[in-house]
């Protein structure tokens, strides 16, 4: 070894660049060998180097933003769920709804993928570089109550201001006290023009009086929920179901395809066959 290897490898270790020190030597190897020039050699050890700490910041904020299990889009079957505009999902996908502090709406009967789609499009946010942070909307009521009783609901609702990106899954699978929806309608206004949201729900809008057990806090929220909004409407069949559709009862299946009204757009057109399309586009 070489004195100037000698040093390059103790900078390596001061710098902690441990995957950079970990491909040293073959990429010398390589250098020696004449396989690659000098400047693709310095190349190589930075972009190793880079990919690990890349691949090691993405998988810290997958976990902090609670996307953990990742959901992808091109693991989305949308084949599946003719009523949804795959075009349409992979515009939002483009995530310039977050810069725009913009409101997307999952509507839809359970398991036609609106917590998939949120928790993908999440993904592919944290990829971006942006801070997301994601939840059902039991947890964020439950963790601001807490905080109220605490003291430091102030300091609670910074935190949920703070992502670049909130996710809130499942609103109106369980019934909201008048106090929570209240707390909810806080953390809204906080965002307001701000902050972009992500939101799941199996009820349509009307219902959110009942949702939320007060219709003048829903209708607030509603407000700023609607105002720079995407409603994306999923009409169809459950996925968790689609190899049972025969064991579950008739008015569940009739329920899953009633829920939401359908899209006038559509109707009388064949559902578009999308099986050789997968990749993002
Ligand atoms: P929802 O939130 O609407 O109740 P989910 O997004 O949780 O439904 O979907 C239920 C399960 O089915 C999840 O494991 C999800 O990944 C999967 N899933 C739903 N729709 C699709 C689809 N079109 N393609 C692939 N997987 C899907
Ligand atoms: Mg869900």
């Amino acid at each position: 070894m070489t004195p100037v290897t000698e040093r390059i490898r103790q900078s390596l270790v001061h710098l902690h660049m441990a995957r950079a020190l970990e491909t040293l030597d073959q990429t010398l190897g390589r250098l020696e060998r004449g396989d690659i020039s000098a400047i693709e050699a310095i190349d190589e050890l930075l972009a190793e180097e880079l990919s690990l700490r890349e691949g090691r910041r993405i998988g810290v904020a997958l976990r902090t933003a609670r996307l953990m299990p990742i959901k992808t889009l091109e693991s989305f079957d949308f084949s599946f769920q003719p009523s949804l505009e795959r075009n349409r999902i992979m515009a939002i996908a483009q995530l310039e709804f977050i810069g725009r502090a913009e409101v997307v709406h999952f509507l839809g009967p359970p398991g036609t993928g609106k917590s998939h789609l949120a928790t993908a499009i999440g993904v592919a946010a944290v990829k971006a570089g942006r801070s997301v942070y994601r939840c059902t909307l039991a947890e964020l009521i439950e963790a601001l109550a807490r905080a109220e009783r605490e003291g430091r609901l102030a300091e609670k609702i910074r935190f949920y201001a703070r992502a670049a990106l909130l996710i809130v899954d499942e609103i109106g699978y369980l019934p909201i006290t008048s106090g929570g929806a209240n707390l909810f309608f806080q953390l809204v206004n906080a965002r307001y023009e701000k902050g972009s949201m992500i939101l799941t729900s199996n009820r349509g809008f009307a219902e959110w009086g009942d949702v939320f057990g007060d219709p003048v806090v829903a209708t607030a929220l509603l407000d700023r929920l609607l105002h720079h909004a995407i409603v994306v409407q999923i009409e169809g069949a459950s996925y968790r179901l689609r190899q049972h559709a025969d064991l579950v009862p008739e008015h569940t299946r009739a329920h899953a395809n009633l829920t939401p009204p359908p899209l006038p757009k559509r109707r009388g057109r064949p559902p578009r066959r999308e099986t050789d399309d997968q990749g993002p586009g």
